[in-house]
């Protein structure tokens, strides 16, 4: 069923639903065939159609307002994109402080296009030369690692005025905590491999348009290049999706309590949440956001620093991704990630927020004494 009138929660339970047909299962099941019985009409074959796609699929055209599409990945779901919209010397937009692999993609991997690249840091100040003569502006906000924020409406219209085709990395936000094509975006993606299926036992992607036309293209590319997503993994991702509305607000509210407990601690510098009130990102984050997630990000003094702090934490894996239930921390720099050596993206899991607190707390504690910082 269609959910627009009723609240998250609603909508997270019942988006993609199957009818109440008396005598059929009421949760989604999964459809795990390659073939079916041929029709002049329906599926046929596993790589082209499948039911439980669908079902994922019109559960988040419906959270993100737009028809989706969904991928075996985050990562397919870009690179689908950036392959279906660009051709040869196109000019594309990338965030030169967003998600890694979309600029490694397009510099090693489309280099046959001889693209027009140009990395733009999310909080630059973006005018008319930034998106002039751009095919595609890809923006991700908040920016992953750092959780910068920019303003989707303001480079939308910029980007609309040059002829650009602009798409959001939703990721961090997921459809609960914005909604980039109602604020004129043409294009929303994600990895659901994060919060949205927010289990850590699933990679998955998808990409979600206003544009019909765009939307027959990425399916058509998506059978032809085989980036298809298993019919199990996106019923996980359904089934996930279902209690993302009570995810997302532990997740928000252990990292509010986070938050509080590092702003002022001795250690802890560069402390980045967009849901506080005095974080740099908070005026544009509060304009277009729905509500805030549970990822943070800090500095430690250095890479050492991290390694500690991660051993004497018993309820934060040292572990990348984001999103899940558990709580998990990753050094960014130890992926390449152009951030400071002891910089710590934190994923606030589902733990009582007294638990996690204090365990970061205790942990921070038993780091060396020598060398605080000083503010
Ligand atoms: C993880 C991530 C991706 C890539 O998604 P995969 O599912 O790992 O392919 C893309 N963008 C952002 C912001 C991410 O965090």
């Amino acid at each position: 069923m269609t959910t627009p009138d009723f609240g998250d929660g609603t909508r997270c339970v019942h988006a993609g639903a199957p009818p109440s047909t008396p005598g059929t299962p009421v949760p989604p099941q999964p459809v795990l065939a390659a073939q079916f019985h041929l029709s002049d009409s329906g599926d046929f074959y596993g790589r082209a159609t499948n039911p439980t796609w669908r079902a994922l699929e019109s559960a988040l055209g419906d959270l993100d307002g737009g028809e989706c599409v969904v991928y075996s990945s985050g990562m397919a779901a870009i690179s689908a994109l950036l392959r279906t919209v660009l051709g040869p010397g196109d000019k594309v937009v990338l965030p030169s402080d967003g998600y890694y692999l979309a600029r490694s993609y397009v510099r090693e991997h489309l280099t046959a296009l001889n693209l027009d690249v140009h990395e733009v840091p999310t909080v630059a100040k973006w005018t008319p030369e930034t998106v002039a003569n751009a095919r595609l502006v890809l923006l991700e906000t908040p920016s992953n690692p750092g959780l910068d924020v920019c303003d989707i409406a303001a480079i939308t219209t910029l980007a609309h005025e040059a002829g650009a085709l602009v798409a959001v990395d939703n990721t961090t936000a997921t459809p609960l905590g914005q909604r980039p094509l109602a604020l004129g975006a043409d294009v929303t993606l994600a990895s659901d491999t994060k919060a949205l299926s927010g289990h850590s036992d699933v990679v998955l992607g998808h990409i979600t348009t206003t544009n019909p036309t765009l939307a027959a293209q990425l399916r058509a590319e998506r059978t032809a290049s085989g980036a298809v997503p298993g019919p199990f993994e996106t019923w996980l991702a359904h089934r996930g999706l279902g209690t993302l509305d009570l995810r997302l607000a532990r997740q928000a509210e252990n990292a509010n309590a986070l938050h509080k407990a590092l702003s002022d601690h001795p250690r802890v510098r560069n402390l980045r949440w967009p849901g506080s009130p005095t974080d740099p990102a908070y005026p544009t984050a509060t304009k277009q956001m729905r509500r805030f997630g549970g990822v943070l990000a800090f500095e430690l003094e250095s890479a050492a620093a991290v390694d500690s702090f991660l051993d004497a934490a018993r309820l934060v894996a040292s572990a990348t991704s984001f999103g899940g239930l558990h709580s998990s921390a990753d050094r960014r720099a130890r992926w390449g990630d152009p951030v400071p050596a002891g910089l710590l993206r934190f994923s606030c899991g589902c733990e009582d927020p007294q638990d996690l607190t204090a365990d970061v707390l205790k942990a921070l504690a038993a780091l060396s004494p020598d060398k605080p910082h000083t503010h």
